[in-house]
């Protein structure tokens, strides 16, 4: 499947927001767990460097965060040495640092978009059947300048859905090149037919 540039920086943009990881297994987080426990290093950096395979997979070639040996070294220390409690802790550590890869490969695919027609857009969407007129008024694709001003990334609470669950409208950025779907074909395939005569 052709692949725009658009298509990377939305995948890119996703890891940078993913609170849990995108690219984090469960499994990944069981092995990392219990490479801490028996406090070896090199088991933390293969799921590392799996990581990292999986972020450069889909960032079109943008370089991404370029750790030094001594910067993974420390995370690593980190993650050994850490009061590790909760399950949690592992999948955040896997989680930031898959984000803190992303970011430059996807600051980079930004500036070079802008140049192409690169397009930010907020799209929200209703989800369910009993949507309020409220949430119906914010939904739709925007200008990220305008769904500032009109409120679009605003929720509310139960009330306002008749005391059924609070709004769960799905709020998210979309990248596209602005000129997605408008390519005509006979534009280009039909040219030489108005060849000048010799
Ligand atoms: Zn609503
Ligand atoms: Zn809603």
């Amino acid at each position: 499947m052709y692949r725009t540039l658009a298509d990377s920086i939305q995948d890119l943009y996703e890891i940078t927001v993913s609170p849990s990881g995108l690219l984090v297994t469960d499994s990944m987080v069981r092995a990392v767990d219990k490479a801490r426990r028996n406090r070896d290093p090199k088991g933390i950096g293969d799921a590392l460097s799996k990581l990292f395979n999986g972020v450069a997979s889909k960032a079109a070639g943008f370089q991404l965060k370029n750790f030094t040996r001594d910067e993974i070294g420390k995370r690593i220390g980190w993650l050994m040495d850490a009061d590790v409690t909760k399950d949690s802790t592992v999948k955040q550590f896997l989680a930031k640092y898959q984000r803190d890869l992303a970011m430059p490969a996807m600051e980079t695919g930004i500036k070079l978009g802008a140049a192409q027609g690169l397009i930010k857009e907020v799209v929200r969407t209703p989800e369910g059947a009993e949507t309020c007129q409220w949430c119906l008024d914010r939904c739709g694709v925007w200008d990220p300048y305008d769904a500032n001003a009109y409120g679009v990334w605003a929720r509310h609470g139960a009330s306002a859905h008749g005391g059924s669950g609070g709004c769960d409208c799905d709020i998210r950025i979309q990248w596209r090149m602005d000129n997605d779907g408008k390519t005509d074909p006979e534009i280009n395939g039909g040219s030489t037919a108005y060849q000048a005569e010799a």
